[in-house]
């Protein structure tokens, strides 16, 4: 999509500090990391969020979180990392290309804010 952040990210049109790459998905560091260790996880298929996942989605939706959960073990943070997905400006989404964040490395809040 021509004016999607990550979608450029994905173009290359906009660099990233990448952490894996395959033909489904792409992880990078947030660049505003809320945590010790804070990276995203994207398909490479523009969905606007998680209320836009269609059934056709499902297998990519579950390859993001074995990505993310693989890449929070090389990351040093298996034993305790926080997953999220805003859906929605209210909930907080600021970039409508679905991502998971997974932040770790620190004690985490509960409920967040
Ligand atoms: P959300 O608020 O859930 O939509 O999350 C969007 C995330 O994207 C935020 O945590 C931002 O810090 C992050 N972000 C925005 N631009 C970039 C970028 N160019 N590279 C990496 N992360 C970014
Ligand atoms: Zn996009």
């Amino acid at each position: 999509m021509d004016d999607c952040l990550f979608c450029k990210i994905i173009n290359g049109d906009i660099p990233a500090d990448k952490l894996y790459e395959d033909d489904d998905v792409l992880a990078f560091r947030d660049i505003s990391p809320q945590a010790p260790c804070h990276f995203l996880v994207i398909p490479k298929k523009h969905i606007v969020g998680p209320a836009d996942v269609a059934p056709e989605d499902d297998a990519i939706i579950g390859k993001m979180m074995r990505v993310g959960s693989e890449l929070a073990s090389k990351e040093g943070i298996a034993d305790g990392f926080r997953v999220v997905f805003n859906n929605g400006a209210s909930a907080g989404q600021t970039v409508f290309h679905i991502h998971m964040h997974i932040l770790g490395g620190r004690d985490m809040a509960w409920p967040p804010g």
